[in-house]
């Protein structure tokens, strides 16, 4: 894909969905600032990008105003700020609750204020949480979401909708040229094995020859999207001038249970699935609706569910086999 930026500047871009979004970037032939203070990512991430001269590490909070990066050959010409920082898994977001907060609050506000600054487009990764357990299904961006504002999920959830109300202040006060991406469920190579998410869990307790851990009846439903997919939705909605917000994910809607059971016949596994304790203020559906992507950013995953989790199984299993 070209998408035609000079200097990408993405923060979080040590991450799991970061990582990615800076190889393609960087094959796109564009120069990449990855800004990341590693409180969820991981430096094997992005060791291997590390040797080319388009690819320049800054390791920094972004909690912290984004001012004088140190990059050897200077951010002014960054003509697009991809703004991935904050915890996304909930046992990391659960772990550092205010520090999730002060990332998509203060976060955000540095990053729109570089973009400002560099006269750069902006895009917010947001996220299906931002419909909370949602009434309606499935879920159009115009739908305004059901969230517990007090629950324990409220600190990844509240952050994420104050950094697109944020997002979208700064686009009607000061023209700023914005985009939000609302991201579902994405799964795939590089995602943590300890970061407590269905698919890593899944994927590694079946190599382990362990019990798959459903939580509660398994009836709550997800869709899961292929990470190179929603790179691909990201980085479409990025090249543009659509503000959005835009769903990115994959529309195949799946309980849980089923999910379980994929990912233990992929792997040929003799494990069990097991039923455990319900996560507090889980989402019982989740599914977008992706018409306004289809329409006008041309975009629509093209991974299928086997072939993706083929892809992350073999990944998981030759880390296993390294380690
Ligand atoms: P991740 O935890 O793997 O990556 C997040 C990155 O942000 C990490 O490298 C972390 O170190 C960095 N970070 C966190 N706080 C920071 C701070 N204060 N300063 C600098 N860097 C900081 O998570 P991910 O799954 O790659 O998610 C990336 C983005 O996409 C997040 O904004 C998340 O909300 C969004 N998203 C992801 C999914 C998904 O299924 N993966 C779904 C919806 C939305
Ligand atoms: N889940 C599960 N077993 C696990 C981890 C997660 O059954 O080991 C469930 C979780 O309760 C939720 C779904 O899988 O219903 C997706 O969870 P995940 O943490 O991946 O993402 P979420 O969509 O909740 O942010």
């Amino acid at each position: 894909m070209v998408t035609g930026f000079t200097h990408a500047l993405v923060t979080g871009g040590a991450g799991f969905v970061g990582s990615h979004v800076c190889e393609s970037l960087l094959r796109s032939g564009s120069r990449v600032t990855c800004v990341d203070n590693f409180a969820t990512g991981e430096r094997d991430n992005i060791a291997h990008l590390l040797p080319d001269p388009g690819f320049a590490l800054v390791e920094h909070d972004v909690t912290e105003p984004l001012d004088d990066l140190p990059v050897p050959d200077g951010v002014d010409d960054v003509d697009v700020v991809l703004h991935l920082a904050s915890a996304a898994s909930p046992r990391d977001y659960l772990r550092l609750p205010i520090e999730t907060l002060r990332t998509g609050s203060l976060g955000t506000e540095h990053a729109l204020d570089f973009a400002a600054r560099h006269r750069a487009r902006f895009l917010l990764a947001s996220t299906s949480e931002v419909y909370g357990d949602p009434l309606e299904h499935p879920q159009r961006e115009d739908y305004w979401g059901n969230v517990n504002p007090v629950g324990p999920r409220s600190v990844y959830d509240e952050a994420k909708r104050y950094a697109e109300a944020l997002t979208m202040a700064h686009h009607r006060e000061r023209g700023a040229n914005v985009a939000i991406a609302r991201i579902f469920n994405t799964y795939g190579p590089r995602l943590r094995a300890g970061d407590g998410r269905m698919i890593p869990n899944f994927v590694t307790q079946a190599l382990a020859g362990e019990p798959l851990t459903v939580h509660g009846s398994g009836n709550q439903t997800r869709s899961v999207c292929y990470v190179t997919d929603t790179v691909a939705g990201l980085l479409a909605l990025a090249a543009g001038t659509l503000t959005g917000p835009v769903n990115i994910g994959n529309p195949q809607e799946l309980p849980v249970w089923r999910l379980a059971d994929e990912v233990r016949q992929l792997t040929g596994s003799g494990s069990r699935v097991v039923r455990v304790d319900e996560a507090a203020d889980d989402p019982r559906r989740r599914c977008p609706d992706i018409g306004l992507a289809r329409t006008e950013l041309g975009w629509r995953p093209e991974v299928t569910l086997r072939e993706g989790l083929r892809r992350t199984i073999d990944w998981f299993a030759a880390h296993r086999a390294a380690a």
